[in-house]
């Protein structure tokens, strides 16, 4: 689903105080009951500024009107959920103004924004656990079975969960993006001005890079952590230029690791597979692209093992567990993880989309028959950058 901003400087300081009411209800309700929206926003102008606001939300999709329910009421929409949490990085200064989007990633959306000082930042949409309504019309038990506004639950789980690992890896001096704030299902994190492994067609010296992303592999490792998904589309690759001595120029190749939901740890009962699978993905990766394989045979899990915590190295996946996981929400999170990766794997195994460069334009593109979604445009590559901000700039907490 595309981050669409137009109507965000248009909302006044009432709607997004409705808008927050209807994030609220959710909690506990699947459809927000139309008088709980009005007393939990508490507007000064009663019910009428209430409806009014209601309408001018739902007008732009970011609530949505549920017919069939037993009484009147509303959901928060994926847009709606989008807005709350700019709104809110907006209000921290945390952003300023949205431009493009640069990824669609396996269960995200990756867009360029700016700070009021116009330096650039990313700012990541974690979207799991979204469920087509086209495809829950012909299947009821599918939301039947699924806890309420779980999309909304899942990824803001698995935001939470990338932010404390990029901090505690960021922290502990690993080359990852600066994590800058967390709001809901979003993260901003700085820019990384570099093409990811799977853009680039020659390398200098395969065997250092390949040595450098092994050792960052064992790196982890001692951490307690294996990344999960340590493949050409989550490294990207920094040249540095360096000049020795003699004044030789050489360009240094320095590989920063992103997108850490699905990280696990090493006493996970599964460890091993996943430790075999990111050394294995990076083995055939140099094997295809660089020719190139390496000399030794491993890493192996056990061996890595051995080195965990040793030589007063911090544990990080108890530093994340201990900052406010419990193993249910671990637990979930990786179901839904599974679930998408599984899905994904169907669908290319089909030949449906999916297609090699990782662009993974999600099937669940219509969410919702209530929705408005307006007209599309394609202005994809497009410089633009819409400055966030209410016309009453009067600031609520959200
Ligand atoms: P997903 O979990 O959906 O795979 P990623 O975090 O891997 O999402 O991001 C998807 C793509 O967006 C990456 O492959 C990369 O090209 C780009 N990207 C993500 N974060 C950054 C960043 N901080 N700087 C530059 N590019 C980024
Ligand atoms: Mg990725």
């Amino acid at each position: 689903m595309k981050l669409d901003t137009r109507a965000m400087r248009h909302l006044a300081s009432e709607d997004w105080r409705v808008l927050t009411a209807v994030e609220m209800g959710s909690k506990n309700h699947e459809i927000v009951p139309t008088s709980l929206i009005e007393k939990l926003s508490r507007l000064r102008g009663g019910a009428s500024g209430v409806h009014r606001s209601i309408s001018a939300l739902a007008k732009v999709g970011l609530i949505a009107r549920v017919k069939e329910a037993k009484y009147d009421g509303y959901r928060l929409t994926y847009g709606g959920l989008d807005y709350l949490a700019l709104h809110t990085h907006a209000t921290r200064k945390d952003l300023y103004s949205v431009g493009n989007r640069i990824g669609v990633g396996k269960e995200s959306d990756i867009v360029v924004v700016a700070d009021n000082t116009g330096a650039q930042r990313v700012l990541k949409i974690h979207r799991l656990g979204r469920i087509s309504f086209r495809s829950v019309k012909s299947n009821r038990d599918y939301l039947k079975n699924r806890a309420s506004g779980s999309w909304m639950y899942l990824s803001r789980l698995a935001a939470m969960k990338e932010f404390a690992f990029m901090k505690a890896l960021y922290e502990e001096g690993y080359p990852v993006p600066v994590p800058l704030a967390q709001s809901r299902h979003t993260i901003v994190m700085t820019l990384i001005d570099a093409f990811p492994l799977r853009q680039i067609a020659t390398v200098p010296d395969p065997a250092s890079l390949y040595a450098d992303l092994i050792a960052l592999i064992l790196r982890f490792a001692s951490n307690g952590l294996i990344h999960g998904d340590f493949n050409e589309f989550n490294i990207l690759v920094k040249e540095e230029k360096t000049t020795s001595s003699d004044g030789q120029e050489s360009i240094k190749l320095d590989p920063v690791v992103i997108d850490f939901p699905q990280m696990v740890s090493m006493e996970h009962q599964n460890a091993e597979m996943y430790f075999d699978r990111d050394v294995n993905c990076i083995k055939r990766f140099f094997q295809r692209r660089f020719h190139f394989t390496g000399t030794q045979p491993g890493p192996f899990f056990k061996d890595a093992k051995k080195s965990l915590g040793k030589g007063g190295v911090k544990r990080l996946d108890a530093t994340v567990e201990a900052s406010g996981f419990t193993k249910k929400m671990l637990k979930d999170l990786e179901a839904a993880i599974k679930e998408k990766a599984a899905k994904l794997e169907a669908r290319q195994a089909s030949g449906e989309g999916g297609d090699e460069d990782g662009e993974d334009e999600d099937e669940d593109e219509d969410e919702d028959e209530d929705e408005d979604e307006g007209e599309e445009d394609e202005d994809e590559d497009e410089e633009r950058h819409v400055v966030l901000g209410s016309e009453s700039d009067e600031p609520i907490e959200v």
